[in-house]
């Protein structure tokens, strides 16, 4: 059964008037018949939509179809999904609700840009101290789990942006569980469809529903999954709730179609991503290729453990800057812009944008180079895409 399929069987299409695409209700309260009905819901025994910051159709719906899809493949598992108005309110109020003042977080060193300032610039100062580490070193890590005995959580992505690095899901889960520390991983680059982090121990998951999930680049969104119902209902939900991070119906609503389409999508996305990469890796202009499909990928063997398709970003680094620069002006069909997982093939130069505050040396520390170019391939044509990319290269 396709994924497709099985979403479409095992979630509801919330309507009561029968359209086959489900519609958005956008309206920011639900009437009561009466005083005592408006009691009753406000007394929690009579299910009902009240609010929509609390609740709205199109966001229960595409919430479902995101837990489904977390845990596609082990039915048993009762994972509950939450979604909120972009990928950082979904990380800020995980880390919300797991973590507390005093408590320490052991973090990736390069995690996506604006994770890294909220851990720095939100957490911090209320007190969430930030431990960087490499994921890679499982016997520093064990050391640093017995040193911190304040360590509360342990947070990453895998493959990382935009180096692709992967981390050893079910290897660094059964050392946190040994410790009684919250594994959080974000999954946005991977997506459900390429690995799920739920069924190999990991406690949550975030998304920036932004991406490869609505797919079209015309919505913000983020998504917390984790396996713990009672947690998530409660102490995550509250903090949504009362911070008011929820999404907009319509962009629910937008998600919830996005998703239709998102396997044909990211098959095709991962597919041309494996053919640009291996034409590019044979380029003279290129110092080094990324990607964790091909064998020259340091942990190319990892991925194939934990990943079912290895995704649709491809890094490449150009032996000099000006070669990358002149690579991303050339090109016609390829755009330059700063998201991912979009249906048009998208270029960022990551030391000239997401990476530009960083000083230099750290930069260069962590790998990003002025050569280096992020490619996330669309689904376009792949002769066309090569075409394009041979055009733009020397
Ligand atoms: C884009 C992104 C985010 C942030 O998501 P927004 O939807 O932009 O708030 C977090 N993590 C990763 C890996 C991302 O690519």
């Amino acid at each position: 059964m396709n994924v497709a399929t099985f979403l479409s069987k095992n979630t509801k299409n919330h309507t009561s008037n029968n359209s086959h695409v489900p519609p958005i209700i956008l309206s920011s309260s639900f009437e009561f018949q009466d005083v005592d009905q408006s009691i009753a819901v406000f007394d929690e025994d009579y299910p009902s939509y009240v609010y929509s910051r609390y609740g709205n159709p199109a966001i229960d719906a595409v919430a479902q179809k995101l837990a489904k899809l977390a845990t596609f493949g082990d039915e048993a598992m009762d994972a509950v999904a939450l979604i909120t108005s972009s990928g950082m309110s979904a990380i800020h109020v995980l880390l919300q609700a797991v973590l507390k003042p005093g408590d320490a977080v052991v973090i990736q060193p390069d995690l996506y840009g604006g994770t890294l300032e909220l851990f720095h610039q939100l957490l911090q100062p209320l007190g969430i101290t930030t431990i960087a580490h490499k994921m890679e070193d499982l016997n520093s890590l064990e050391a640093t789990f017995k040193q911190h005995k304040n360590i509360r959580g342990i947070y990453f992505e895998s493959p990382t942006n935009p180096l692709l690095r992967c981390v050893d899901l079910t290897a660094v889960q059964a050392l946190a569980k040994q410790f009684g520390i919250t594994t959080m991983v974000d999954n946005t680059f991977a997506t459900s469809l390429s690995q799920q982090p739920l069924l190999l121990g990991i406690d949550f998951v975030v998304h920036s529903t932004t991406k490869y999930l609505s797919g079209h680049g015309f919505m913000t969104g983020g998504a917390i999954i984790g396996r713990d119902a009672s947690f998530m209902l409660d102490q995550v939900w509250k903090i949504l709730k009362l911070g008011g991070a929820t999404p907009s119906p319509f962009d629910a609503w937008l998600l919830g179609q996005g998703m239709r389409t998102m396997e044909l999508r990211f098959d095709k996305q991962c597919r041309n991503a494996l053919e640009l990469a291996q034409f590019l890796s044979e380029h003279k202009d290129v110092a080094q290729l990324r990607y964790p499909g091909l064998d020259t990928h340091p942990q190319h063997a990892l991925a194939k453990t934990q990943m079912k398709k290895f995704g649709g970003i491809v890094t490449v680094e150009f032996k000099t800057a000006e070669l990358a620069k002149r690579f991303m002006n050339r090109t016609k069909l390829m755009r330059i812009a700063p998201t991912l997982g979009d249906m048009d093939t998208l270029l960022l130069h990551p030391a000239s944008s997401s990476h530009l505050r960083m000083p230099e040396a750290e930069r260069n520390a962590i790998g990003i180079t002025d050569g280096l170019v992020r490619i996330s391939c669309g689904i376009e044509n792949l002769e066309d895409l090569k075409q394009d990319v041979q055009d733009s290269l020397g």
